[in-house]
């Protein structure tokens, strides 16, 4: 049950992992909105543009009226300017964005995480797990060589346990 739960993980973070790097190369080429915000309710937006994703939250003041018949409309991505390039990639910043032509801009709040940064934490569990079934294949390889699993030491001679690192053969095949 963990182990098909940890199979699970893996195979989702590596397919985040691919989404990542596809996202990656097309941000150079321009914008891709991830999650568009569609309606008035809709607060966040996710982009991802020149090798960085960016979450924005707008954070609307309290008793902001909306009255029926003023118009919605989409503020024209990326929304804020002028765009800095803070450490390697990584950015926290304020700003507004105006959806009704008589209301006064809503505050917004961004984020920036790198497009690299992202591969890479989701690389992480594939390499993991990929390392894992190497060492697996080996240890298995060794002893079915008669060889001891941990170290590869030759155990014909002293089969049941490894002078040279004490493993117990039998535990680890
Ligand atoms: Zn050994």
């Amino acid at each position: 049950m963990k182990r098909r739960l940890l199979n699970l993980l893996t195979i989702l973070s590596l397919l985040l992992c691919l989404a990542v790097a596809a996202l990656w190369v097309r941000s150079y080429g321009g914008c891709d909105v991830v999650v568009r915000p569609r309606g008035p309710g809709d607060r966040l937006c996710v982009t991802s543009e020149f090798g960085v994703l960016v979450v924005e939250w707008e954070t609307p003041p309290p008793g902001l009226v909306v009255r029926p018949g003023w118009e919605y409309f989409q503020t024209p991505l990326p929304r804020r300017w002028p765009v800095r390039r803070a450490g390697l990639g990584f950015d926290a910043y304020r700003a507004t964005v105006t959806h009704y032509v008589r209301l006064p801009p809503a505050p917004l709040h961004g984020v920036t995480v790198p497009h690299w940064f992202a591969a890479l934490a989701t690389a992480g569990l594939p390499a993991a797990w990929l390392t894992w079934r190497r060492r697996a294949g080996v240890m298995r390889r060794r002893a079915n060589a008669g060889l001891c699993a941990s170290c590869g030491y030759d155990l014909r001679a002293t089969p049941g346990r490894c002078p040279e690192c004490g493993t117990v053969s039998g535990a680890n095949s």
